[in-house]
């Protein structure tokens, strides 16, 4: 790759509707807040989903205009660097909320342990941070928030936190509620559930 720096941006996973927002000038840079152009297209993946679905998905790229950083455009159905879907991921993590290990986990969801034992790992470095970000998203968007109560778990409490923020969601916009949690989830924190930083690979 010739350019320095690629970022992503998560976006929704109709393509026609990226496709005609990003023509439109109407996707924002998420580094610096300028309109987005169009730039080709990123390398083809496969991402496994539900019930051993197989999603074949081409991101567009865009390149932002004020800051020239070239960003790939990533449907909400994947997260950054993983193989399966958010949603797939996400009922791992809900899971082990419940304090099942990742062998567990494996075999519930029919999936290879150390797949499953990756993100079981990387989670806790990031509960903190995303039980925070959904805590927040929860006290803007519903009328009458209730936080969930705190357990012994960080990594549950980052699980709830997403869980009550997403149906805080999906009664201010019916829309929502057709998207898994851990889509709205992989959207709303830029794709850095399991990452810190977005990287697009
Ligand atoms: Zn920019």
């Amino acid at each position: 790759m010739h350019e320095a720096e690629v970022g992503v941006l998560i976006v929704d996973t109709d393509v026609v509707r990226v496709e005609q927002q990003l023509r439109q000038g109407r996707l924002e840079c998420p580094s610096c807040g300028a309109v987005l152009a169009p730039w080709g297209h990123g390398r083809p993946r496969e991402v496994r989903g539900d019930l051993g679905a197989r999603l074949f998905l081409r991101p567009r790229r865009a390149r932002c205009s004020g800051c020239g950083i070239t960003h790939v455009l990533l449907a909400q159905v994947v997260l950054p660097r993983r193989m399966d879907a958010a949603s797939v991921i996400g009922a791992g993590l809900e899971i082990a909320a419940r304090g099942m290990g990742h062998r567990t986990i494996a075999a519930e969801l029919g999936l290879a342990e150390g797949t499953v034992r990756g993100w079981v790992r990387r989670f806790p470095f990031r509960a903190e941070d995303v039980r925070r970000h959904f805590t927040v998203a929860l006290v803007a968007l519903a009328d009458e928030p209730v936080v969930p109560e705190a357990s012994a778990s960080t990594l549950a409490d980052a699980v709830s936190a997403v869980v009550a923020a997403h149906r805080a969601a999906g009664a201010k916009w019916a829309g929502v509620n057709t998207v898994s949690r851990w889509e709205f989830a992989g959207r709303v924190i830029a794709g850095s559930l399991l990452t810190c930083a977005s990287s697009p690979s």
